[in-house]
């Protein structure tokens, strides 16, 4: 089977498994969505929305969050994690969309990764998601690691590991392979002790080929 072939295979088959969801963190507003995926950093969809009820109602936008007390904002995403350095984030991106963009985030990939804390893959989340955009393959740990495992990609570098996605993956595919990855790296595919046995893409995976005489093939 060609890599592009197998990545069809993965994720057709991964998507049997795995429910269509688009992210899990809640929002009402692009903005809301971009601060979201910046506070996930280093941490979960779960703890995240745990905090956005409060951060949201007291700062919906992007003007009510640039004059924000920083202190307010640290309290309140606290429980995220690295909250001083997120908070100032938070703020800063606030100011470059009310003062820049007058209020509206920016919708192209370009213009997000010049915002503070932003990188691809929270532009490319913020493409698909909000705007429906396909610009990139968002890469984060889980797909780092299912994808390599997998045989798509022999590179280490998140950027680069966009750049094998893209050229294997249909355009069209591109906001599925991510989230299904992510799913699998989350459900099955774990760091330390990765499910082998239960996996459903195992016949195609060279990281079992390679460890279990049963894989070998
Ligand atoms: S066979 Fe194992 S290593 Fe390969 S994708 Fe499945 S769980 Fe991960």
């Amino acid at each position: 089977m060609n890599i592009r072939a197998k990545t069809i295979s993965v994720i057709k088959r991964l998507e049997e498994v795995y429910p269509p969801i688009k992210t899990a963190l809640n929002f009402e507003t692009p903005f809301q969505l971009l601060i979201a995926t910046i506070l996930s950093a280093q941490t979960t969809d779960v703890q995240v929305n745990r905090v956005t009820p409060e951060l949201f109602r007291k700062f919906p936008d992007s003007a009510s969050m640039s004059k924000a007390n920083i202190r307010e904002i640290e309290r309140i995403i606290r429980p995220t994690g690295f909250f001083r350095v997120k908070a100032e984030r938070l703020k800063q991106v606030a100011s470059i969309i009310d003062q820049k963009y007058e209020g509206r985030v920016p919708q192209s990939m370009d213009e997000l990764l010049k915002l503070p804390g932003v990188g691809r893959k929270t532009a490319n989340i913020v493409l698909s998601v909000a705007f429906g955009k396909i610009e990139g393959i968002a890469v984060d740990t889980h797909v780092k690691r299912v994808s390599g495992r997998i045989g798509l990609t022999r590179n280490k570098d998140p950027e680069k590991i966009e750049k094998d996605l893209m050229t294997i993956t249909p355009r069209n595919l591109w906001p599925h392979i991510s989230i299904l990855l992510i799913l699998h790296g989350r459900n099955v595919c774990y760091a330390r002790k990765p499910l082998c046995e239960r996996c459903v893409i195992s016949d195609c995976c060279d990281y079992y080929a390679r460890k279990s005489p049963a894989g070998k093939r």
